[in-house]
């Protein structure tokens, strides 16, 4: 069995409990615009310039992100991190791009990760019509579920398609039983605002089993990366958001009954 992945990260300690390897699956249904990495949303291959600098030239060289890799290949790396999962109560994160598209191969690794005792994170945006969702909850210990938005239109508008799935997927993992901790990215001008937030606060009330949330400050670290690949980042000049920036965001949540990281 093959997968497409663009990137392995290891010693990654943002992307769930512990040191965790974290895998990038490539392809993504939606079109974030404030996305930090844009070289995943398509699931082929994607040309990217990789730009050098000498003095003041600056020399371009082309590079494609992106590979196919078998379950073995991939398994055999995961494997040298083993001792960092055991000594930190970490273990394998699957990312992208949408893990959720490329649910064969995801789920061949979760089985393969529970079989050697490896803790499993799948960090997804839910926006997907899945069949086989109940399957791989039961092989993932956390996942890493963002929500973005709780208005069809700012969805619509700022995401793309499939802003039901994304509820819909979020109630069958609940109702499965796995573990999640909601992760919202808090974009200036499309869900910064009270009316914004408490949509969302609203949204997820009807989810009682969800305590938890993380939330993520708006930052420009992938912007460079859209002139890199020949395309116009869609969030302009908006300034990057710091920790203490969203310190009245996150007391919201709290004053709203939610544990808040
Ligand atoms: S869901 Fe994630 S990977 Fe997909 S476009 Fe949005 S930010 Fe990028």
């Amino acid at each position: 069995m093959r997968g497409n992945i663009f990137d392995i990260k290891r010693y990654a300690i943002h992307d769930g409990p512990g040191i965790r390897t974290t895998v990038f699956l490539k392809g993504c249904n939606l079109h974030c615009r404030w996305c930090h990495n844009p070289e995943s949303q398509s699931l082929e291959p994607s040309r990217m310039w990789q730009i050098h600098r000498l003095g003041e030239k600056e020399f371009r060289e082309e590079k494609m992100v992106g590979y196919c890799i078998t379950a073995e290949e991939l398994w055999t790396e995961l494997r040298k991190d083993q001792v960092f999962f055991e000594e930190s109560a970490g273990g394998v994160t699957f990312s992208g791009g949408e893990p959720l598209l490329q649910p064969d191969f995801l789920l061949e690794m979760l089985k393969r990760c529970r079989a050697a005792h490896f803790r499993t994170c799948v960090d997804t945006a839910g926006a997907v019509n899945i069949g086989g969702l109940e399957e791989i909850c039961r092989y993932t210990d956390l996942f890493l579920y963002d929500i973005k938005t709780a208005e069809p239109d700012t969805f619509r508008t700022f995401i793309g398609e499939g802003y039901e799935n994304v509820w819909d997927n979020l109630k069958r993992i609940v109702q499965h039983g796995a573990q999640v901790l909601i992760r919202i990215p808090v974009i200036p001008g499309v869900n910064d605002s009270l009316v914004a937030l408490s949509a969302i606060v609203g949204r997820l009330k009807t989810i009682p089993a969800l305590h938890r949330i993380e939330l993520l400050p708006y930052h420009r670290t992938g912007a460079d990366k859209y002139r890199r690949l020949g395309r116009e980042y869609g969030m302009g000049e908006t300034a990057s958001l710091t920790e203490t920036g969203i310190t009245g965001i996150k007391e919201y949540f709290r004053e709203n009954g939610y544990e808040v990281l």
